[in-house]
């Protein structure tokens, strides 16, 4: 162990960069194998290589840190295997916008083999920010396992799993409607496409019926894509048009013929009541024409320009074509009115602008084959996924599955490992590059050029990071691994095909546990996004609070599947919580100093050495038993309520007064401080790991240093970070009697002091009590000198008695529990300063009682009226009175 000092404060920027590397070069984040034992294994999911760290990622590695410290602190040999991706569109795009910023230059004019190379070294220099940064979060993962999705090993693992599925039938090219980003002139998947709410404008018009007079009114929003029009929709029950159906209407501005068709996914009751049908733009067209077999024509070039399908437009972008087109439809007579209107206008994530669904050639998996075991793996248990209402919204997806398109028009990224012939035609997949036409001996062949989707992958990550496709160590090892824990949006983009990936490939499930997080929000629960200018950089709130602070928070502040919103003071009082162990620590460190070296005779314990050992006992149990449920936030919550309202503001203040008693008693509180603060680190360091190592070491050498060698109740390990985890006892029969013995204790001591406080009785001035305690006596009686301290009681007037035989007069009564505490009023008070005041107070009375006996002996008692006279009397006699009160309040003073 370093050696650290152990300053007043709590300075965390000077503790955790050391202790982190301490930690590392100490090899504590490698696996400690233990024969026969099942290891524990997660692997991290990737971030983005070029990204860097927002709260996303942290709340990420804070569960799944706690997941791991906790999983080794149990003996259990204990494997996170990190890494990152490669983000095929964000990096690409961020380099893209790099050259073209710097060099004025674009990708094409860049050419493929040299933007590549540039992305590489892009990675180089950015790719060490975000694992700076998860080092920083104290994410003790195994750095010498680190992998990164387009490294050797895992490139050859995404090659062999595309030869494979290809093999076996599974990839095919189609034809497919995808969303098209005509800016990086590549398709989307729909996890990179967001909706929004926008003002537009529906454009009606007439689409003519052919040979007759007759029309049928369409609605759209994109006149532009009347040029793919290949049919006219009515609902089969519209009176209006049922006439029309089987008839052709004429596009406009083309004339090409197409079938005004039937289908009851027309509503009546939107529009027009009829439908143009763009199968080539429009999801829900393309899945109409797939019903009636109709023609897909696109009229969009990949930048989004018009092709040659669209006539006389051809060339011009799709927003100049559509002014244009309307403007030529109205000189025909073929428009009706336009009105505005609010739809969601899909844009990309990256970049921001409007996708198109577009028809293109793409390479496909089929997903059913796929999906079925991975439907039965969770079905059947084999995977469990928390918390368990996810299994539902799991099987839903996946029952509904579509094929999933896994091309990109992109450069970064693993090309698709299949080779067109020019003479034949043949395509070709292969494990190594060909160099002629398998076929025809052609040597004239092409790479495809698209690469694969991200998630194709990452969704190998669980088994191709420990080495498949080869039967490695760490494979046989690791693999299958634990838990999969991640944020729930990422459950079917991510997590279900690592579930389908696995089974097909390695015929395991990858993981065992699946654990899905809850988003982090801003205050209010609003979204955090850049637009609303709300986003929170973790670095920052790290840099303020320290990093334990912003796990604490993160950590206690969720509950499984629950989005949670980040709030400041939380953070602040978490902080707080720091210095609070801190100070409590030297405090501790203190008594253990200056304790007696060694025990002269055996003590009984005293009632809070009990209590807070049963205390201690009891959340052992509760924190074991949570986190074997995964309620990991509340787990913290336990410990950090123990900590600061009973250990530390009461067992602390009674251990000041039994370390001042000396001797045997201060030797023993001294060890049962040991023990108690050994364990809540031991507990607490998963969730905030940098103050509890820092504190943990300091207890350490301190009781290895007293003669008295003061131990906890597990032996003490090389570091916190290695020492064993604290495993509940069964519960002891005399625990609840200690723990309802002491309540009523603090119970009695808070009432006194809320009383104080009621009667502004002076801070720190004694008062006088009398207690009847009935069968308590003994437990009071035992307590007397604690209670007196705490409470602030004359612990010379203080008298406890089993039945008090005069309750006293002009006292205050106070009923806590079984027992009645009287106060004499006198005790409340000052005596001196009572008795000054009393007897001013009488002067002045007297002084008056003598001028009124001088008034009523004089004249003026005949010659006034003798009710005036009588009024005096009595004021005499009321004076007189209260004289009589403050010279026996006098007396009961004095
Ligand atoms: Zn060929």
């Amino acid at each position: 162990m370093t050696e650290f000092t152990l300053s007043k404060r709590y300075e965390f920027d000077s503790i955790e960069k050391e202790l982190y590397n301490w930690w590392e070069e100490q090899g504590f984040f490698r696996p400690r194998m233990v024969e026969g034992q099942e290891p524990y294994v997660i692997s991290m999911p990737p971030p983005n290589v070029t990204g860097e760290l927002h709260l996303g990622h942290a709340i990420t590695i804070a569960i799944e840190d706690m997941m791991i410290r906790h999983s080794r602190m149990k003996g259990v040999p204990t494997l996170w295997v990190p890494g990152s991706d490669h983000a095929g569109i964000a990096t690409q795009l961020q380099v893209e916008q790099h050259i073209l910023r710097t060099e004025e230059l674009t990708r094409e004019e860049v050419g493929r083999e040299e933007f590549v190379e540039r992305t590489w070294e892009w990675k180089k220099k950015y790719g060490g920010i975000i694992t700076n940064q998860l080092r920083r979060l104290g994410a003790s993962c195994d750095w010498e396992r680190e992998r990164f999705t387009m490294d050797e090993g895992l490139s050859r693992a995404v090659r062999e799993a595309f030869v494979r599925l290809y093999e076996k039938g599974l990839i095919y090219r189609g034809d497919y409607l995808v969303n098209w980003s005509p800016g990086l002139k590549t398709a989307v998947s729909n996890l990179e496409v967001e909706y929004f709410e926008e003002e537009a404008k529906l454009y009606y018009f007439k689409y003519p019926v052919a040979n007759s007079d007759e029309f049928i009114p369409v609605a759209t929003t994109r006149p532009e894509t009347i040029l793919g029009d290949t049919a006219v929709a009515v609902h089969p029950d519209d009176d209006r048009f049922r006439h029309l159906i089987g008839e052709t209407c004429l596009v406009p501005i083309l004339n090409r013929p197409i079938p005004v068709i039937e289908d009851s996914y027309v509503d009546l009751e939107f529009g027009t009541g009829a439908l143009k049908i763009t199968p080539g733009h429009d999801p829900a067209d393309y899945e109409i024409g797939e019903r009636h077999g109709l023609e897909i024509i696109n009229v969009l070039n990949p930048d989004a320009t018009m092709n040659a399908n669209a006539g006389p437009y051809v060339g011009l972008d799709r927003y100049q074509c559509r002014d244009r087109m309307w403007r030529d439809m109205k000189a025909e007579g073929l428009t009706i009115r336009t009105e505005p209107y609010i739809m969601q206008v899909p844009r990309s994530q990256r970049g921001g602008e409007i996708i198109e669904p577009m028809i293109s050639t793409q390479w496909f998996v089929k997903m059913k084959p796929l999906a079925e075991p991975a439907l039965e793996a969770v079905r059947q248990g084999k995977i469990q996924i928390i918390p368990e209402r996810f299994t539902s919204v799991y099987y839903n997806w996946l029952e509904n599955i579509r094929d999933w398109c896994i091309s990109r028009q992109l450069w970064w990224g693993h090309q698709i490992p299949a080779w067109h012939c020019g003479d034949c035609g043949e395509i070709m997949v292969m494990r190594e590059d060909p160099d002629r036409c398998a076929h025809c001996g052609s040597e004239n062949i092409e790479r495809d050029p698209d690469v694969l989707d991200t998630w194709f992958s990452s969704g190998l990550w669980p088994f191709s990071t420990l080495g498949w496709p080869d039967e490695t160590e760490d494979m046989k090892t690791f693999y299958p691994t634990t838990m999969m824990e991640t944020g729930y949006d990422i459950l079917f983009f991510w997590v279900a095909r690592m579930i389908m990936f696995g089974l097909e490939f390695t015929d395991k499930v990858p993981f065992h546990y699946v654990y899905l997080h809850g988003l982090v929000r801003a205050e209010g629960r609003r979204k955090m996004s850049k637009s609303l200018g709300n986003v929170i950089d973790p670095v920052d709130l790290m840099d303020e609070y320290g990093t334990d602070a912003l796990r604490f928070t993160l950590l206690t502040g969720s509950t499984p599947g629950n989005d949670m919103s980040l709030n400041m003071t939380r953070l602040e009082a978490n902080r707080n919580f720091a210095n609070k162990l801190w100070n409590a620590t030297r405090l501790i460190i203190n008594s253990i100093e200056r304790a007696p070296a060694q025990s002269e005779q055996d003590l009984a314990p005293t009632l809070p050495d009990r209590w807070i050992l049963a205390r201690l006992a009891q959340l052992n149990r509760d924190v074991n038993r949570l986190i074997d449920t995964y309620q990991y936030g509340e787990a913290g919550r336990q410990i950090h309520e123990f900590f600061w309202s009973e250990f530390a503001d009461w067992y602390l203040e009674i251990a000041k007064l039994q370390m001042n008693e000396g001797g045997s008693r201060a030797w023993d509180t001294a060890q049962v401080l040991v023990i108690v603060l050994d364990t809540c680190l031991r507990f607490l360091h998963p969730f905030i790991p940098y103050v509890t190592e820092t504190l943990w070491g300091h207890l350490k050498t301190t009781c290895n240093r007293h003669p008295a060698k003061y131990g906890p109740e597990n032996e003490w390990g090389e570091a916190l970070i290695a020492a064993k985890w604290p495993e509940p006892s069964p519960e002891q029969e005399q625990e609840n009697q200690d723990i309802t013995d002491f309540n009523l204790i603090m119970d009695l001591i808070r009432s006194i002091r809320n009383l104080r406080t009621e009667k502004d009785v002076e801070p720190g001035y004694l008062i006088i009590a009398m207690i009847q305690a009935g069968r308590r006596k003994p437990i009071i009686e035992s307590m007397c000198t604690a209670i007196a301290a705490l409470a602030y009681l004359d612990p010379e007037k203080l008298v406890i008695e089993e039945t008090l035989e005069s309750k006293p007069v002009d006292a205050i009564p106070l009923v806590v529990g079984p027992l009645e505490v009287y106060f004499p009023l006198s005790g409340m008070l000052d005596v001196e300063e009572e008795i000054r005041r009393i007897n001013k107070e009488l002067e002045e009375v007297n002084s008056q009682i003598q001028r009124l006996n001088d008034l009523l002996a004089g004249p003026f008692a005949s010659r006034a009226p003798a009710e005036v006279v009588a009024k005096e009397q009595d004021k005499l006699a009321s004076l007189e009175e209260t004289a009589k009160k403050l010279e026996d309040q006098l007396t009961e003073l004095s």
